[in-house]
């Protein structure tokens, strides 16, 4: 059995990032910017643009938060986004989800010029990358298909089984291990018996939100296990107050796998990075 080091791999990917940035400076081209739009005071939310913005200083991106009162109108923001989209000076632009009630996800999403839509939630990226064809991948498929590849994992001919069809990762993720030659079969909450296909599956991608729902006895022997899973899970012993829970029952999973994710330390350090490519991307595309 191997962890899959999401920590290591993702520095690797941040060192040749940070090369490439000193690189477009030394050829007169702009240095990469992203700009973050924070609707509301939601401690996750905060907590994962400040990374962001952390992982942009370590590369020697630009980065820009704009942070409004969650009382901010669908108007307004959809105003501030057309914004940024004029702005010659910032190439990505993501909008923290979730946002308030009262605006709409899908306007402000749709809103954003899906030249800046590092994020690849734009139905324009989600339609180019479903044809294959030159995108912003939503970051945590990027990520984990930048896991594969830089660990040298082979997926041609391999069954992969996702469970989990959101559109930020399950939906994306199966499109994207398809072009990879996988047979995929994706799973959701409506799948009968969903035993039956995991025990099938040599990549198991579990992106279902319910701290350790794969159990030992769902996946075959030398199978490899990517968890996508973050749930917060109270625990008043840790100084947080909380503690991060994966998908996978990790300890008892395991060993009977071939490789697989810890987390914290596996697929989220892999989003972080898959972001910043597209935010990279969005600057050598011009
Ligand atoms: P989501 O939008 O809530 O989707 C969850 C999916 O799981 C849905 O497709 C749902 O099926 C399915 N599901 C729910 N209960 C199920 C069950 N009992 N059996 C089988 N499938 C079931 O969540 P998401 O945004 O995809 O995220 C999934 C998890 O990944 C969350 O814990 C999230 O925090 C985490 N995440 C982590 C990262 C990272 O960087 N590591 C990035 C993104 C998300 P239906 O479609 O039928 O409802």
């Amino acid at each position: 059995m191997e962890t899959l080091n999401g920590n290591k791999i993702a520095k690797l990917i941040k060192e040749d990032i940070k090369n490439e940035v000193i690189a477009l400076k030394n050829a007169g081209k702009k240095t990469p910017h992203l700009a973050a739009i924070l609707v509301g005071a939601d401690g996750a939310s905060m907590t994962y643009v400040n990374a962001k913005a952390k992982d942009c200083e370590e590369v020697g991106f630009d980065s820009t938060v704009l942070r409004f009162d969650a009382s901010i109108t669908e108007e307004e923001l959809l105003a501030e986004v057309e914004k940024i989209n004029q702005n010659p000076d910032i190439d990505g632009l993501i909008v923290q989800l979730p946002l308030p009630k009262h605006i709409s996800e899908k306007k402000v999403t749709q809103t954003i010029d899906y030249h800046k839509d590092v994020d690849g939630f734009h139905p324009m990226n989600v339609g180019l990358m479903f044809k294959g064809l030159p995108a912003f991948l939503p970051a945590t498929p990027y990520g984990i298909i930048k896991m594969f590849e830089i660990t040298g994992i082979p997926l041609s001919g391999k069954h992969c089984v996702v469970i989990g069809r959101s559109d930020i990762v399950g939906k994306p993720m199966s499109a994207l291990m398809l072009q990879k030659n996988c047979t995929v079969t994706v799973c959701h909450s409506r799948t009968e018996d969903i035993k039956k296909h995991t025990l099938q599956a040599d990549i198991i991608i579990a992106a279902v939100g319910i701290p350790e729902y794969l159990k030992a006895d769902m996946v075959k022997e030398g199978a490899i296990v990517i968890d996508v899973g973050i749930t917060r899970v109270d625990a008043p012993e840790n100084p947080k107050g909380y503690l991060l829970k994966g998908d996978v029952a990790y300890d008892e999973l395991a060993p009977k796998c071939s490789y697989i994710t810890p987390v914290p330390g596996g697929v989220g350090p892999m989003t972080r990075v898959g972001l910043l490519l597209n935010t990279l991307d969005a600057v050598k595309r011009k």
